[in-house]
């Protein structure tokens, strides 16, 4: 196998290396069945036993709360943005959007099309640097839930503590951190992620939420659409995507072997100070985006003096083997993305190579 790349893509992203060699130790054949996992009925008892693992697995990692149950849906976090509000904003509710950045407020541009909301609370004045604290965020009595995105991917911004809502149902959009660290999902009505981040490969979901949420009949809205439809059938309602699901297992398992979600923490915490140390000890060379105490884990924003020494730490950057380094097209500047798959080594290795760059440009 050739040299991996230091992978620091937004998403989809970097795999755990142990996870693609045993995926594709049975690829070809699974488990002596003939067949790749790929291949097989949906409706077997060999795929059903890989799709309720994972599910199984996704609970364990969380404690095994009481009253909660997990989904493997399609369609992406997009779709969610639009089946929430379908499932569960009721005639003569509102529902409240935390607005934190892109990610934010494209579920609450979805949530709108669909029924009453209101803006929770809104870092647009800082320019979404930060994410507010729990004394900004209004919570209405007459809320079906507040929504909020934990990690905005593409402004590099994470709650350090998720605000309290009370008796309305907090949910919380987990795509880019979901597992980065020790999670207390008894806070949440619901949280959902697309996996393709920190739990393997695009095309799955996962909604993890309370019971009484997901069982809830929308019968006005699309059978496909309605929570209550995949609870009910285990989420094998329609064909799910079987050798997603079973990446994902694969994944979870990972996490299970790094010392569950105190072991991820621990690496990512290393890898975020390593890389921040670096940006906050360049003298100004290297500037983070988001305030201190909103900084993320996951995704690390940081300008340059200008936005031409900028292109030229991506062109640069990219030539030596870093791969994903450009900040989204909608803020600019660069954006390491270091989630949990990403090597220490990889990190260590952007170090060098940013004070390198800052010594031949500074
Ligand atoms: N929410 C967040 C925080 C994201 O980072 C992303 C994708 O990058 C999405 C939602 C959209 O996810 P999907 O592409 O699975 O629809």
């Amino acid at each position: 196998m050739g040299k991996r790349a230091y992978n620091f893509n937004a998403g989809p992203a970097a795999l755990p290396l142990e996870v693609l060699e045993r995926a594709q130790a049975e690829f070809v054949e699974f488990q002596g069945t003939g067949m790749s996992i790929m291949e097989m009925s949906h409706r077997g008892a060999v795929y059903e036993s890989v799709h309720n693992e994972a599910q199984e697995r996704l609970l364990k990692l969380l404690g095994n709360p009481s009253g909660y149950k997990t989904l493997f849906l399609q369609g992406g976090a997009s779709t969610q943005f639009a089946t929430i509000p379908m499932n569960l904003l009721t005639a003569g509710k509102t529902a409240g959007y935390v607005m934190t950045g892109s990610w934010a407020s494209k579920a609450a541009k979805e949530a709108k099309l669909i029924g009453d909301i209101y803006t929770a609370a809104s870092a647009e004045g800082d320019k979404f640097t930060r994410m507010p604290s729990q004394s900004e965020i209004e919570v209405r009595e007459n809320a079906a839930y507040v929504h909020i995105t934990s990690n905005e991917t593409i402004e590099g911004t994470q709650f350090a503590e998720y605000p309290d809502t009370g008796s309305v149902p907090l949910i919380a959009d987990l795509s880019s951190d979901i597992f980065c660290r020790p999670l207390d999902i008894e806070k949440f009505g619901m949280i959902y992620a697309g996996a393709q981040k920190n739990l393997g490969p695009s095309g799955v979901t996962v909604v993890i939420a309370k019971e009484e949420l997901l069982a809830r009949e929308a019968k006005n809205i699309p059978t496909v659409f309605r929570y209550s439809t995949h609870l009910s059938n285990n989420s094998l309602y329609n064909t799910p995507p079987s050798f997603s699901i079973y990446m994902v297992n694969q994944t979870l398992r990972w996490i299970e072997e790094q010392g569950g979600l105190e072991g991820v923490q621990e690496k990512n915490n290393a890898k975020a100070k390593l890389l921040y140390d670096a940006i906050d000890g360049s003298g100004g060379f290297y500037s983070g985006v988001a305030q201190t105490d909103s900084r993320s884990i996951m995704n690390v924003t940081f300008r340059l003096g200008s936005e031409e020494l900028e292109k030229a730490f991506a062109k640069e950057s990219e030539q030596q083997g870093f791969v994903g380094l450009k900040g989204h097209r909608s803020v600019g500047g660069l954006r390491a993305s270091i989630y949990n798959a990403v090597p220490h080594a990889s990190v260590a290795a952007l170090v060098d190579f940013m004070s390198d760059f800052q010594k031949r440009n500074g």
